[in-house]
């Protein structure tokens, strides 16, 4: 192994499965460029100390929702006891504060996302919001009978039912990618799905129920050669990796603040200026108007036109203070740092006997969805709570990727930067403990 010089870990070898691991001295697998300081990064989150059912908490169900760290919870504390003001509607100076940081914060969002421009973020409380928004609002303006739509076969609930509900409105077809026996959506099967009534790709970037990371960029690249407009789910990309969106070239891209370390009820979308400009609002109301008479509305510009009522300021502002702390962790290193997770969880699993991976794909995020065969996910997971683990049993809001893979549900251990090898060790003894039992 190379390793720089002057390293502060003390290296010892450890072989899990079939791969080799480095250990620091408090035990956790570092790689050869070590990135994350584990320690240091645990201190961050309070609630990572706690003890459930009197073992220590170990929360591998950051897919689902992440804990916040202490920096996000004091920014919104500090805020609401002393700043907090309603944004966009008064000339005081509560408001015009207010309305700076909220501002502020969509110039982070637009930052992380790579947009160019800040005016591109458009908040909404998450990706569920952001994709019935785009659905709507798009499909309005742009669906019509017989024209086409395509997800694919690992798409969340939130990325299917809103493009199923709008192809029966408009007379439109859904068309589905399939996915192969290892979580990879089949891109001979996409191209051939693609034509000129294609009007939108929405799929996402990394799979909720598997993990796998969709090459996004050539999807897009494919949608756009025939004219079609791509949403990107990003719900469970932002948190995991860097990410630019002129790059990708998307037209919109969705992401959940709650899963990226900040506060719930807060999201958003990017959407090119030129689209969100030709489409007409979904919600309505205050806020999103330029001119309001009894006879006629007219719309204010993007992205208000799309942000009605009094929105979720402290929650926007939590958000901004969860950029700035991914930021100084940095996106690169909790990318390497995930990856050592998911390769060594990987390993521990593939060793268990009457466990199973699903999903499988070469390009994964830091989440492991497997079936064990001797019980069923919820029993698992009931078994694994007993041992202080949070892990979730169930479909995922993913019904067509299970049945595609012939399980009602799986377990599913979704790891992010605070998780430790330990934390995995621990999983798997529970695990083992669980088939024991189970097949008494
Ligand atoms: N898309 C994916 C891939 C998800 O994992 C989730 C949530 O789990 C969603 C969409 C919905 O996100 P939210 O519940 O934050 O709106």
């Amino acid at each position: 192994f190379f390793f720089k010089q002057k390293t502060e870990y003390e290296i010892g070898v450890r072989l899990v499965g079939s791969e080799m691991c480095i250990r620091d001295s408090s035990n956790t697998v570092v790689t050869g460029n070590p990135v994350i300081d584990i320690q240091k990064i645990r201190k961050d989150f309070p609630i990572l100390s706690q003890t459930v059912r009197g073992k220590p908490l170990i929360y591998l169900d950051n897919g689902a929702t992440t804990h916040k760290p202490l920096r996000v919870i004091e920014r919104v504390r500090k805020f609401d006891a002393e700043e907090y003001g309603t944004v966009r509607r008064g000339a005081y100076k509560l408001c015009e504060h207010s309305t700076q940081l909220y501002e502020e914060s969509r110039k982070k969002v637009a930052e992380f996302l790579g947009a160019e421009k800040p005016s591109e973020i458009v908040f909404t409380s998450g990706t569920t919001q952001a994709i019935n928004l785009v659905a709507n609002s798009f499909g309005k303006r742009f669906i019509n009978k017989d024209d086409e739509i395509i997800i694919s076969n690992i798409e969340h609930h939130a990325n299917t039912v809103p493009w199923q509900i709008l192809c029966e409105e408009r007379g439109a077809k859904l068309k589905v990618i399939p996915v192969s026996d290892e979580g990879e959506l089949v891109m001979k099967e996409y191209e051939k799905l693609l034509s000129n009534k294609t009007r939108m790709v929405a799929v996402n970037h990394v799979s909720n129920a598997l993990g796998t990371i969709n090459p996004v960029k050539e999807i897009t690249q494919k949608a756009h050669a025939v004219g079609a407009k791509v949403l990107i789910d990003g719900a469970q990309s932002t948190p995991h990796m860097k990410l630019n969106v002129q790059e990708i070239d998307c037209d919109f891209y969705t992401f959940s603040g709650h899963k990226m370390y900040a506060p719930s009820g807060i999201g958003g979308v990017y959407g090119k200026m030129d689209l969100w400009e030709e489409m007409p609002p979904y919600v309505t109301g205050g806020d999103m108007i330029m001119k309001v008479t009894l006879e006629k509305t007219t719309y204010a510009k993007p992205p208000a036109r799309f942000e009605a009522g009094t929105p979720p300021i402290s929650q926007v502002i939590g958000l901004g203070e969860a950029i700035d702390y991914l930021n100084e962790v940095g996106m690169d290193n909790i990318a390497a740092y995930e990856h050592t997770l998911l390769e060594y969880g990987t390993a521990l699993l593939n060793d268990i006997d009457g466990v199973r991976i699903i999903g499988n794909a070469r390009e994964k995020a830091s989440l492991i969805s497997f079936h064990v065969d001797a019980a069923h996910p919820h029993d698992v997971v009931t078994m694994l709570d007993q041992d202080g683990i949070s892990c979730r049993g169930g479909h995922h809001c993913a019904q067509p990727t299970m049945i595609r893979y012939g399980v009602p549900a799986t377990t599913r251990a979704s790891m992010a930067f605070y998780n430790k090898t330990e934390e995995l060790d621990a999983l798997a003894e529970s695990i083992k403990k669980c088939i024991q039992l189970f097949s008494e």
